[in-house]
Parts: C-alpha cells; sequence; structure tokens
C-alpha cells in the first residue's frame, strides 16, 4: 500500500505524549464531522484495559501470544512496543476504510508513524504537544490515576516521545483546546482539498468551466 488512488480517504497520524489532549481532540473532531467521513482507527493492544475502556470500542485487547500471532501473519500495518505492551494497528481496516474513501485517524506513537510514514508516504502526521512541561504534569495529575512515582515516569516518557516531534508534517502547541481544534480541523480540511482529489470529484464542472466561451 503505497500509491493512493485520487479519491482513496486521507490518512492521518495523530501523536502526541500521554496528558497533552490528543484523545479528547479526536473525539471532538470526529463530533464535529459525524457524517461518516472520518473514522479513527482502533488499536490492537496487549495492555489490560482501564476502567470504563470496552473492547473492540477503545482497542482489541489480546494476549500477548495472540497479538504475537499476528505479528508473524504480517496482519499489522504498524506495530510497537510502547510502556512494556505491544500497540497494533491492524492493516486490513485501515485499507478498506480508505477505499471507501473515508479519512482515517491512527492515534499511534512515534515508532508506528515511522513506519506508517514509510509505507504510505502520502499520509500527514501531526504532533501536539502541551504547551509547558508544567501544564503537562498537571493535566497527569488530574487524571487522579497514579502515584507521584507514576507520574514521574510518565513525564519522563512523555519527553522522550516529544524528543520526535520533528519528524512530523504538523506541529501543534495545545495551549486552548478549543484553538487546537479548529487548528487540527484545518489540517484536515486543506487536506481533503488538495487538487488530486478535487480534479476527480468535480471533473465534470472543471470540464465544463474550460469549454468554449459561450
Ligand atoms: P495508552 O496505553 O495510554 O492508551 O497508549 C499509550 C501509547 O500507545 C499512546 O502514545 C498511543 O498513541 C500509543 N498507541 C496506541 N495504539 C497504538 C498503535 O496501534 N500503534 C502504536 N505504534 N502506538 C499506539
Amino acid at each position: 500500500m503505497t500509491k493512493p488512488i485520487a479519491t482513496d480517504g486521507n490518512l492521518f497520524i495523530i501523536a502526541a505524549p500521554s496528558g497533552a489532549g490528543k484523545s479528547s481532540l479526536i473525539r471532538a473532531l470526529l463530533e464535529r464531522h459525524n457524517d461518516g467521513s472520518m473514522q479513527v482507527s482502533v488499536s490492537c493492544t496487549t495492555r489490560a484495559p482501564r476502567p470504563g475502556e470496552q473492547n473492540g470500542v477503545h482497542y482489541h485487547f489480546l494476549s500477548v501470544d495472540a497479538f504475537q500471532k499476528k505479528i508473524a501473519n504480517n496482519e499489522f500495518y504498524e506495530w510497537a512496543q510502547v510502556f512494556d505492551n505491544y500497540y497494533g494497528t491492524s492493516r486490513t481496516v485501515i485499507e478498506q476504510t480508505l477505499a471507501q474513501g473515508i479519512d482515517v485517524f491512527l492515534d499511534i506513537d512515534w515508532q508506528g508513524a515511522r513506519q506508517v510514514r514509510e509505507a504510505y508516504s502520502a499520509c500527514q502526521s501531526v504532533f501536539i504537544v502541551p504547551p509547558s512541561l508544567d501544564a503537562l504534569e498537571q493535566r497527569l495529575r488530574n487524571r487522579n490515576q497514579d502515584s507521584d512515582d507514576v507520574i514521574r515516569g510518565r513525564m519522563a516518557k512523555a519527553q522522550g516521545e516529544m524528543s520526535h516531534y520533528h519528524e512530523f508534517d504538523y506541529l501543534l502547541v495545545n495551549d486552548d483546546f478549543d484553538t487546537t481544534l479548529l487548528n487540527l480541523e484545518h489540517i484536515v480540511l486543506a487536506r481533503r482539498h488538495r487538487m488530486a482529489l478535487q480534479q476527480t470529484r468535480h471533473a465534470a464542472t472543471l470540464k465544463d468551466l474550460l469549454a468554449n466561451a459561450r
């Protein structure tokens, strides 16, 4: 899967350190465009579900054995080990969704982003950062889920993830949620209006516009 057809959906990679607001932004964007034109890919993971997470909705929760079988069968578009767990994106779902002209969002880490860029150069990648380390720490603490030690570990991992920001096409600083959402939406909408796609979509109009003058 390397050459998109002009009518294919657009593939977007959205990466961020945990606590930057990535999931909320993707969710809000999908709510604003609930016309079936975009979907977020549901990844497979070997990590345990968090409270409230549903199998098949937030993730497909798999055993390590089942995940490794999928790796061996080349079923993943990309996969990586993140925070001691495996995470991966199923190949067929992505390919089928894009072929239907639906935009797909991949909420993945920098390692997965590298693999997707190599497989599909037409993808667009967005990196989201918090406005400061203090803001990031505050957001992680507000979740009320983790001890001080865990927070320290998460902050270190966040900096590791953020060190790859320059590998991405776009950078969003999530200072204000609504502004960041609007900026993310602009990136998506701009991509939807690229020339190759518009030429196919509006072929009849363009032919008419360029016909002999009346
Ligand atoms: P969490 O366990 O907090 O849901 O996710 C941890 C990290 O794994 C996040 O940075 C998330 O973007 C990343 N991740 C989730 N799904 C995938 C995936 O399918 N592939 C890769 N490479 N990373 C993923």
